[in-house]
């Protein structure tokens, strides 16, 4: 008779909310923690980045990462000060793309508390970083990319990791021991990425965690030429100003560069300059190129980004300074995507002051971000402790997510081999993934569940 126990899930993360994903799976071997992400939005979530972990780190045996978004990968630094040292098991491009957001997020935390400590904006005397430059190093130096065939042994258990078309490196994980299974979708792309191959079908699974971002919509039909983006900037540039573009550092920067030069290509928007503002961006951009990369992108994207005479990288400070005054229009595309923090929020603060200028956000904006509040029509926003009137054009793109809407979510579900026991929906704001439940509850048969923070379940 098997004394085995069951293994255990735990939601310690993007439980009620999109961000800060934190997975637990605990077994009679070990202690897997499945994404360490960064609580980012509105204040209430924030706040528990600073909690204690509500498990020892140094009892965790080892990380895996479904993909590099700063709320699946954020947190470590923060794990790895608090005592864990077991390996962080990624993808080659994860594993790349990962160490330049934990630098850039170590950097932003640490200038956000030296700016609270200079300019008074915090309660606390002496404001600290949630974590230093130190400790996303050492983080950094934990990530173990898996081996091409992207298939593990860990003790007791198999881990696949299955390509998930969301950004560079992003998978949908799948986990098998002797008498369980068990599949997280991770962040899933559109059945169609731009630039990345098309994602892999699910391997079955009794007990599936799906993502919910966009469980309660349907994204609008895909607009091939991209005729809002085109008309706005024609607009902008007609009267005289820029476009600002608040975007994502990983994958979106390269999607919106992409639909860019073709829309320069089709001579649909004219030709001015676009600007390429954030170290961040530039670096990704190099790791989409690489070779060793190539399996996973598109050759033709990537020729029409190297075909874009109008490119510039603004690298330096003062580069990116000097464009809130260009001189003539120009395009602007910069992080972050929901304008929380890097260099486009000083673009906000000179740009959105003057009705000849635009800003095109471009997909999913949490609710309690700067982009958000735009999307909503507010008219000031507040950046560095001051309000900054919105007198802007403010457009929202829809056609840029890298998230599957609800039907491509309920899709992905029906790819399955063999239909799941159970399903836990997680990673939306609540409503979003209450619909997507009741949903798959209509349409697939099986039990759902939408867990709470620290919900404890057993597997089968
Ligand atoms: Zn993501």
């Amino acid at each position: 008779m098997s004394t085995q126990r069951k293994p255990a899930l735990t939601f310690l993360g993007a439980a009620g909310t999109v961000t800060g994903s934190k997975f637990l799976l605990e077994t009679d071997e070990r202690r897997l923690l499945v994404d360490c992400g960064l609580y980012q939005g509105e204040r209430q979530w924030r706040r528990r980045n600073w909690d204690a972990p509500p498990v020892e780190p140094s009892s965790i045996d080892a990380v895996v990462l479904t993909h590099a978004h700063l709320d699946h990968c954020g947190y470590l630094p923060a794990l790895v000060r608090e005592g864990f040292s077991g390996p962080v098991h990624v993808t080659a491009a994860t594993a790349e793309l990962a160490a330049i957001i934990l630098r850039d997020s170590a950097h932003l935390q640490e200038e956000d508390a030296e700016n609270a400590r200079r300019f008074g904006w915090s309660k606390h005397a002496a404001p600290r970083p949630l974590y230093t430059s130190a400790d996303a190093e050492r983080a950094i130096g934990l990530l173990q990319p898996c081996l091409p065939a992207r298939v593990l042994e860990l003790d007791g258990m198999t881990l696949s990791f299955l390509h998930a078309g969301h950004i560079l490196g992003s998978c949908s994980l799948h986990l098998r021991g002797d008498d369980w299974s068990l599949l997280f979708s991770g962040d899933l792309g559109r059945p169609a990425h731009p630039i990345l191959r098309d994602r892999e079908r699910p391997l079955a699974a009794r007990t599936v965690v799906i993502e919910s971002t966009y469980g309660d919509r349907a994204h609008p039909d895909v607009d091939p030429d991209h005729t809002v983006m085109a008309d706005a900037i024609r607009r902008t540039v007609r009267r005289g100003g820029s476009v600002v573009i608040p975007a994502f550092a990983v994958d979106r920067t390269e999607v919106v560069l992409l639909a860019l030069a073709e829309l320069v290509a089709r001579d649909a928007i004219p030709d001015v300059p676009v600007w390429v503002d954030s170290p961040m961006a530039l670096a990704t951009l190099a790791v989409y190129r690489d070779q060793a990369h190539a399996d996973e992108v598109d050759a033709h994207a990537l020729d029409a980004l190297a075909s874009m005479r109008q490119l510039r990288a603004a690298h330096s400070a003062e580069e990116s300074m000097r464009l809130n005054n260009p001189g003539r229009p120009c395009i602007i595309v910069s992080a972050s995507g929901m304008a929380t923090g890097g260099r486009v929020v000083h673009h906000l603060r000179h740009l959105l002051p003057q009705a000849r200028n635009t800003v095109l956000l471009t997909g999913y904006q949490a609710v309690g971000t700067r982009g958000r509040d735009l999307v909503e029509g507010v008219r000031e926003v507040k950046i560095a402790g001051r309000y900054v009137p919105v007198r802007a054009e403010v457009v929202q793109l829809e056609d840029f997510s890298v998230h599957a809407d609800a039907d491509e979510l309920v899709g992905w579900l029906g790819e399955l081999p063999e239909p799941p026991q159970t399903v836990h929906v997680v990673h939306g704001e609540p409503e979003a993934s209450r619909a997507l439940a009741d949903r798959i509850r209509r349409e697939l048969d099986c039990a759902v569940s939408v867990p709470r923070y620290l919900e404890r379940v057993l597997l089968d």
